[in-house]
């Protein structure tokens, strides 16, 4: 079966999500049967579509003829073996309990076609489990909308252990039919992504009370303010219901241990029948108003390490479980939970090693399982974060490598083929080329050094040999030399400064792509030059337009038309050298002269690196973009950190914000 073959979807179970499911699916086209056990909940869930088409016409998202049409596909039934027997797709929206779903799937299964799919919108029960209530596990998945359907982008789509590849496919595709954004859930892992991170972090906000670290206040000014949540915990607990919440925690408890106990102070207000806004009172009461005041400045740091080291523990053991990809736990989040980013790009950003460290010195001093960090948070933290990690395990270069970045923001591009003196080959401009688009994206990347392998080269310049084929070619060779200009380009161009580390030969080609990085330094025995005159050719790389913006016209044709090697130290008069270093002092130098600029303000040199180069075509547009950027980064935190530095007489830290 696929997509297209789907024309009725039975909804089964009208209360608060199974009436917004079938709304959905009507509105998408598909003829929808929505089944509760009495007249009376049917067509409740009925009128509340009704309502809700209504509530979208008005606010003028449908047309009224769209809204009737869509009314007129929904048939509100009571008996079940009519509401399924004609359906391609089951959706289950019962109450979360085991044995009433285990007697809808058993009924369903008698009636349903054989081919039909059914799924399950549980939050919490086994898909696996469920599954295996029918005689066809393998046609059977979780469709996890969230609350309320109508308005929520997300469902994750979860395989249970039997599940076809083929079903999950599908159910993806009719919940986009449907306008959602499906993620998908590889494993049937209790509480799934968004449960899975969102519940152990309300638990911990809650120990946080328990144990007389913080208040309220404290915890949600800090979530709302500091850590830019769009509900605070406490906030979010209230309105997820703390039973809710103590249903999920307690099933991940059962499942996955000790990490997850509940807190007790949400166990004594459930016992207490304080549930949050339903029942009038939760961590905050709604006896006069159903909103709460949160104050902007109680925020503090502790408490924001903690909640983004548990969140980001959570994270570590979606991955390390195999669950669902980096990508779809950050999707998921955004979609779900409305996180204001990936939860992998806030760890990242904040730094993955100071969230390891708060969780170990905590499990050391207390014991308490839940502070246990996953081996995933170590290796992401030794890494330099979830998503460098990630890209070093799903990158292999052939003929380039990516170090780091480490702990000061620098990483390195190290051309990787020694062998040849580090020349350049058409694979390792498509190589560098990926490898940049890469760590343009990394947050953590705040300066990059650009060097080669062994002990000879920087770059001897051009791999003639692999370029025999085009040179033979002119159209070929055409192609050739603007993939290098591209990629150059794009290496002059990239946000952060690049630092260029100069050993041995730099000739022609590996001349030209030094030339695109931003400073260089080099050892004493260096050789730079561009000999391609003395081939009758000409630097096909950038060479002629890049070289004399740094050198000065006069001295670029010197350079080309001379065709002569030149030592690092006259290419330092020259102005092309920033640093000569003895060479067994290069790399530390270099290191440390990368580590300066990542300390710097990354959105001031970004904004500076764009002017001065728009600037070379242009006076007039390079000073546009510079006062553009002077207003811009007048409202910067970098600008408050600057400042606040400079008057306290201490080393700034500047983040990019
Ligand atoms: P609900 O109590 O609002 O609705 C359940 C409906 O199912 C009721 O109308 C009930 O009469 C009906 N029902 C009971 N037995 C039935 C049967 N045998 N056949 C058909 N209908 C039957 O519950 P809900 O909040 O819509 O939750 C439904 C499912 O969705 C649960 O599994 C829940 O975990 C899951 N879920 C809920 C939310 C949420 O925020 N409410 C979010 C995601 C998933």
């Amino acid at each position: 079966m696929d997509i297209d073959d789907i024309e009725t979807v039975a909804v089964l179970g009208a209360g608060t999500m199974g009436h917004g499911i079938a709304e959905l699916a009507a509105m998408a086209g598909y003829n929808v049967t929505i089944r509760d056990i009495e007249e009376e909940y049917v067509m409740d869930g009925y009128e509340q579509i009704e309502w809700s088409l209504g509530k979208l016409v008005e606010q003028g998202r449908l047309s009224e003829e769209e809204a009737d049409e869509a009314l007129d596909l929904v048939e509100p039934l009571v008996d079940l073996e009519s509401a399924v027997e004609d359906a391609d797709v089951i959706i289950e929206a019962v109450p979360e309990r085991f044995d009433i779903k285990e007697e809808v799937f058993t009924t369903v299964d008698e009636f349903a076609p054989p081919e039909a799919i059914i799924a399950t919108n549980t939050s919490s029960i086994s898909i696996t489990d469920l599954s295996e209530v029918t005689d066809r596990p393998e046609r059977f998945c979780g469709m996890h909308f969230f609350n309320p359907p109508i308005r929520m982008p997300l469902v994750e789509v979860i395989a249970g252990d039997h599940t076809d590849a083929a079903v999950l496919d599908v159910i993806e595709a009719l919940a986009s039919s449907m306008n959602k954004t499906p993620v998908r859930v590889r494993k049937d892992s209790p509480g799934f992504i968004v449960n899975r991170i969102l519940v152990p972090a309300m638990n911990e906000a809650s120990w946080l009370i328990h144990d007389a670290e913080a208040d309220i206040e404290t915890v949600d000014s800090t979530m709302k303010y500091e850590v830019g949540m769009p509900m605070a915990a406490f906030q979010l607990a209230d309105v997820v219901g703390l039973d809710v919440i103590i249903d999920v925690l307690e099933y991940i408890h059962d499942n996955l241990g000790g990490a997850y106990e509940p807190c007790p102070l949400l166990l004594e207000k459930v016992e207490a029948g304080e549930l949050g806004q339903k029942s009038g009172q939760g961590f905050y009461s709604y006896e006069e108003s159903r909103s709460v005041e949160i104050p902007a400045d109680k925020t503090d740091d502790m408490v924001a390490t903690r909640m983004l080291a548990v969140m980001a523990n959570e994270v570590a053991k979606l991955l390390q479980e195999d669950v669902a990809d980096l990508g779809d736990i950050d999707d998921a989040m955004m979609l779900g939970a409305g996180f204001p980013d990936g939860p992998t790009r806030i760890a990242d950003e904040f730094g993955v090693d100071r969230l390891f460290a708060h969780l170990q010195e905590q499990f050391e001093s207390t014991g308490h399982p839940r502070f246990e960090p996953s081996p995933r948070l170590a290796s992401a933290a030794q890494a330099g974060g979830f998503r460098v990690e990630t890209d070093q395990q799903t990158t292999s270069y052939e003929t380039i490598r990516i170090e780091g970045p480490g702990d000061d923001g620098v990483a390195e591009i190290v051309l990787d083929r020694p062998h040849r003196m580090n020349s350049i080959s058409e694979e390792l401009l498509h190589e560098l080329d990926d490898a940049l688009d890469r760590l343009d994206g990394e947050t953590s990347v705040r300066a990059i050094i650009l060097r080669g392998a062994g002990d000879r080269a920087f770059s001897a310049g051009a791999d003639i040999q692999s370029m025999a084929g085009s040179g033979a070619d002119p159209i070929a060779a055409v192609e050739l030399s603007r993939l290098g200009q591209r990629v150059f380009g794009k290496l002059e161009a990239i946000d952060v400064p690049v630092v260029a580390q100069i050993d041995g030969y730099c000739l022609g080609g590996g001349m030209e792509l030094a030339t695109g990085a931003d400073f260089r330094l080099a050892s004493e025995r260096s050789t730079l030059g561009q000999p391609e005159h003395n081939l009758g050719l000409l630097p096909g790389w950038g060479g002629t337009q890049r070289l004399q913006h740094i050198v000065g016209l006069g001295r670029a044709k010197e350079i080309i038309f001379t065709a002569e090697h030149y030592n690092a130290k006259t290419m330092q008069d020259y102005g092309f050298i920033n640093e000569v270093v003895d060479s067994s002092d290069l790399a530390e130098r270099t290191r440390e002269f990368a580590a300066d600029l990542a300390a710097g303000p990354p959105i001031a040199q970004r904004y500076t690196k764009r002017a001065m180069h728009r600037g070379r075509e242009s006076t007039a547009a390079g000073l546009e973009i510079e006062s553009q950027a002077f207003g811009q980064l007048m409202s910067t935190d970098d600008l408050m950190e600057g400042f606040t530095a400079f008057m306290g007489d201490r080393e700034p830290e500047f983040e990019g914000k």
